[in-house]
């Protein structure tokens, strides 16, 4: 059957805080966006507990309180949402073309807001059932999965801010949490240290790798076999259940070799915009940010990337990573603001006539 065929000025990947504030943005701006929900609507906060951090909640807010609320207000403006999967992309020329399973989707301009996924250590065991124990003692979420673990030991992997609120939510249900983490002391924020340090219920063991996850889909987890880093020594480890908090990997492989990313895949963007190499495509929240990670800053390069795009559409020029300012129809500010080489390859003064140059 043939796919049903989509064309959009603003086409957004991702509906976690940067996929949705584009949407606010693009949909206030008359624009219409689709937005292109994903496999895990609402993104990481739909998986967190209480936000503490985000501005405007005073008291705190749930993740997927918070994700509804944004979701209701992209709503409200008429952003139109696609529950489906995007299966490849061609940015090799505009209008982008974007395939999913039902649909082949048009994109004058694309905002990939496509998020990140929890790593998993790739060891035996640990892969979803039936291949691993997956589903059954092992998790990534807390949130999701901690109420299965009530009164049992339980692990957790990692020494980063996911690793000590797990194991801080953890506790609530289990009989102990351990967390492991491969070195002697936490990446985590100190308030995250301090708030597991001082929880009783929370053992820590250092320089220690997990190695394998012990069980049968029958019993569940039994134990994780663990070896000591700095010694050698291995010995098991007896627990009912596995929370891996090793931290998250940019979805974005779809765009590979078309979109400039880093060797991890977070995609690069200008810097004072949200420009890509790729005039017209726009990259925005965990996708492009490695180093904030936060909902915050992911909502605040949302509106970043759709005001982008909004200037792009008006062929108004959009910074580029390379210092060049594009507009839609082609045109380049060269990085030095002299001239502007025109689509056809014209290069003409980027002064008036009354415009005094440098140097003058
Ligand atoms: P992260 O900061 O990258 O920490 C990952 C942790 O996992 C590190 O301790 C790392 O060890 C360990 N790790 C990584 N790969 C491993 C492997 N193969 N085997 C064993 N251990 C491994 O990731 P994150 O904790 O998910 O945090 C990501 C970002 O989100 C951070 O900016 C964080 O502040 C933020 N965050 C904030 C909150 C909050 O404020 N409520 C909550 C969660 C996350 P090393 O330390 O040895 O590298």
């Amino acid at each position: 059957m043939a796919k049903e065929l989509i064309h959009r000025e603003v086409v957004i990947i991702g509906s976690g805080p940067a996929g949705l504030t584009a949407a606010i943005y693009a949909a206030r701006a008359d624009l219409h966006p689709l937005l292109i929900e994903g496999p895990q609507p609402g993104g990481q906060l739909m998986i967190t507990t209480e936000v503490e951090n985000y501005p405007g909640f005073a008291k705190g807010i749930q993740g997927p309180e918070l994700m509804k609320e944004f979701r209701e207000q992209a709503a409200r403006f008429g952003t139109e949402f696609l529950v489906t999967y995007v299966t490849s992309a061609d940015l090799s020329r505009r209008p982008f073309v974007l395939e999913t399973e039902d649909y082949k989707i048009k994109a004058e301009t694309l905002i990939v807001a496509s998020g990140a996924s929890a790593k998993w250590l790739g060891i035996p065991g640990e892969a979803p059932a039936p291949h691993g124990l997956g589903g059954y003692g092992v998790s990534a979420c807390a949130t999701c999965d901690g109420f299965f673990f009530k009164g049992k030991p339980i692990v957790v992997v990692g020494g980063g801010d996911t690793a000590m609120e797990e194991a801080n939510f953890l506790s609530r249900y289990g009989s102990r949490v351990t967390v492991i983490h491969r070195r002697d002391s936490l990446r985590a924020s100190k308030i995250m240290q301090d708030k597991a340090f001082k929880n009783d219920k929370i053992d820590f063991i250092w320089d220690t790798a997990v190695e394998e996850i012990l069980g049968t889909p029958k019993m569940g987890v039994i134990g994780v076999r663990i070896k000591n880093l700095k010694t050698g020594e291995e010995k098991i480890f007896p627990c009912e259940g596995v929370f891996i908090a090793i931290g998250h990997k940019p979805n974005t492989d779809i765009f590979r070799g078309q979109l400039d990313m880093d060797e991890i895949g977070y995609i690069k963007t200008a810097g004072t915009s949200m420009a890509t190499n790729i005039p017209g495509v726009y990259a925005c929240g965990d996708a492009q940010d490695s180093f904030y990670r936060q909902a915050i800053t992911a909502a605040g390069t949302g509106c970043m990337a759709a005001i982008d795009a909004e200037r792009f559409l008006d062929n108004l020029p959009v910074l580029m990573a390379n210092g060049e300012e594009v507009t839609n129809e082609g045109e380049r500010v060269t990085a030095d603001h002299e001239n502007i080489i025109m689509p056809d390859g014209e290069v003409v003064s980027n002064h008036t006539e009354n415009d005094p140059v440098h140097g003058d």
